[in-house]
């Protein structure tokens, strides 16, 4: 609990002692108690109530309160005055403590906050808070602990338990001059890496800013509960004054009795439990992505989730591990080894699975002051000067627009040239992901349609989509086609139901952008993607598009179920009111009470588990 709600807690506390010993005393002594009370625990409301009408935020809960409570003193119902801030108030901490609770324990269940870092300084280890360790400093990290920051491994070999950080189980090998990254734990050798990224940067931490500010992004039934409260609360007021007004006029009733139950009536039309669940709800989804592995940037992704009509992949690195082998290299106007280093020269820079590859491949070191002027040219590939050539390399595409002459191969093929002529060709190849067969087939069990879009080869494309039993797909495409051809589905869609795209994030940014939900996929370590995305996928799982689906789907039940829960009861609770059959403070018992239940249901969603998973 923090030092806001104690303070809360201590004032009903006290707030309620007064109020018990009203009950005990005579009448003078009861209205002086009962003053004491309201004034510790509704003048904040009150205060409130003020503020925003001054804001120009007119008939909010706050003011409801205000008017309901200062009318009941006014017709001498003091007691009922003070039951009803005293409920409202403890109504209100439990809430607070549940949100701060489920914030808290989604982030803790990701148990990905590093709590400490072992400084090496020479041979002294001092523990420190990862918070003070600077670029640079030398860390060490013992059998079990968690990586505190990112950095390079500098001495040791170990291997790393991604489980929290992607929801990957099979633990990771690792050793000297590879990345780690924070928030994976340790499991057995020791390490020792050179920190490359302050805290605020490191991956634990930006996954955990993610979560926590997932929220600030408002789903549509969000937005729809701030404009229902607009128009529902003048209207309950104008109701009310009504029900004070006219049937004592009408049937020469007592003023006292009608104007009681129309503060009751005020006092129950506050729509607290939805103010509250709704969010509550969201973030019940968003944890429980989080703790698979996905991160969600906000409530809108979860509420455009839920209504996936159609996806569209990229291939390489999403369907295919991205991963290539080389089939065979043709020497053309080199050998082996010049092509290859070429190659390796020319894609230093570049990011893309296929440079990936290619750097790997050419095992030696290479001296970047050899590269000077690289150009890459997205679905294309690579021109750049090495040692004073001019060397291209890339696909077909790319060969014809620097009118290089050669022949077109079948295969997935990079180009490599030199002064404008062919050097050689290396083919490579690519195996489908496992866990592609899976999502795919998910996929079509929900009746969502799949579309694959690929800048490689329309032969190797047909393969892969053939083998994986996609209906279609799109092949040799620039990033422009990618968006002409998206933008088209996006008109073909139902206009209620949403368009996803699905990418490795290379080379996708504009299709990330323009699909209802842009979907990244093997965010960890890639601070391009995360940012690009609406949504991250942390291991490189496309299965995990469809668990993201069901849990929006699921979130989705639960928010319409507390929002029907909701009104219902308010709406009989009004009903009775208005006929005076109820009490100002049960209703408001009845209000707590609802909301309490839409949180407990809205916290279901975090143990949600589908069957078979
Ligand atoms: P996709 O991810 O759908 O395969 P990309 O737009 O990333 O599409 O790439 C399309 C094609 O462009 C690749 O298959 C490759 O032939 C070529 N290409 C793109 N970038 C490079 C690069 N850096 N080096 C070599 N070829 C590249
Ligand atoms: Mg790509």
């Amino acid at each position: 609990m923090n030092k806001k709600m104690k303070t809360m807690v201590k004032k009903i506390q006290i707030a309620s002692f007064f109020f018990l010993l009203s009950f005990l005393c005579n009448q003078n002594l009861e209205i002086l108690f009962c003053i004491l009370s309201y004034g510790i625990v509704g003048l904040e409301i009150l205060k409130k109530a003020i503020r925003n009408l001054l804001k120009g935020k007119v008939l909010d809960e706050n003011f409801l309160m205000a008017v309901a409570t200062i009318g009941a003193f006014g017709i001498g119902e003091f007691q009922e005055a003070v039951a009803v801030m005293l409920f409202y108030q403890i109504g209100e901490v439990f809430q607070k403590y549940a949100i701060e609770s489920s914030r808290k324990s989604i982030t803790e269940l990701m148990n990905i906050r590093p709590d400490y870092a072992n400084l090496c300084e020479g041979k002294k280890i001092t523990q420190i808070d990862p918070k003070k360790v600077k670029i640079g400093d030398i860390l060490l990290i013992k059998p079990g602990e968690k990586v505190p920051l990112d950095g390079i491994v500098i001495e040791g070999t170990s291997t790393l338990n991604l489980q929290t950080l992607t929801g990957e189980s099979i633990p990771k090998k690792i050793t000297v001059q590879e990345e780690i990254l924070s928030g994976s734990i340790n499991k057995e050798g020791t390490l020792k890496i050179k920190v490359c990224k302050i805290y605020q940067e490191s991956t634990a931490q930006k996954i955990l800013d993610l979560v926590e500010n997932a929220m600030n992004k408002k789903a549509k039934a969000e937005n729809f509960i701030c404009k229902f409260a607009k128009y529902y609360t003048p209207i309950v007021v104008v109701v009310a004054l009504f029900l004070a007004l006219i049937p004592p006029i009408m049937n020469k009733d007592s003023f006292v009795e009608w104007i009681y139950r129309s503060f009751s009536f005020l006092v129950i039309s506050c729509p607290c439990a939805l103010v509250i669940s709704i969010p509550l709800s969201f973030f019940g989804g968003i944890g429980a992505c989080s703790k698979r592995g996905i991160l969600v940037k906000g409530s809108n992704y979860i509420e455009a989730l839920a209504k996936t009509e159609m996806i569209v992949c990229d291939k390489t690195g999403t369907l295919t591990e991205g991963v290539f082998k080389i089939q065979q290299i043709e020497q053309i106007k080199a050998s082996k080894e010049q092509i290859l280093k070429y190659a390796a020269y020319a894609e230093f820079f570049s990011t893309h699975p296929i440079a990936t590859f290619i750097k790997n491949a050419y095992e030696e070191t290479i001296d970047q002051s050899k590269i000077e002027d690289v150009k890459e040219i997205a679905g294309k590939g690579i021109i750049a000067k090495i040692e004073g050539k001019n060397i291209c390399v890339g696909n077909d595409k790319w060969m014809e627009e620097q009118n290089i002459p050669f022949e077109k191969r079948e295969k997935t093929a990079i180009y490599i040239a030199c002064n404008k002529e062919l050097l050689g060709v290396i083919k490579i190849s690519d195996t489908i992901k496992k866990d592609a067969y899976k999502a795919i087939e998910q996929f079509k069990k929900n009746s969502i349609k799949v579309f694959l879009l690929t800048g490689d080869k329309k032969e190797v494309s047909q393969k892969v989509a053939k083998q994986l039993q996609i209906d279609a797909y799109y092949a040799e495409l620039l990033p422009q086609d990618k968006v002409r051809i998206t933008e088209e589905l996006l008109k073909e869609k139902s206009p209620k139901r949403t368009l996803l795209f699905v990418g490795d994030g290379m080379n996708d940014a504009p299709v990330l952008a323009l699909a209802d939900v842009g979907i990244a996929m093997g965010g960890v370590g890639s601070d391009a993607a995360i940012e690009a995305a609406d949504v991250v996928i942390m291991d490189d799982q496309v299965s995990k598009v469809m668990q993201a689906i069901s849990i929006s789907k699921k979130t989705m039940q639960i928010v319409k179920q507390n929002i029907f829960l909701a009104l219902f009861v308010k709406g009989i609770v009004l009903f009775l009111s208005a006929f005076g059959l109820t009490t100002m403070w049960l209703s408001v018992f009845a209000d707590v009470g609802v909301s309490i239940l839409a949180i407990i249901n809205a916290l279901r969603i975090l143990i949600f588990q589908k069957k078979g998973r």
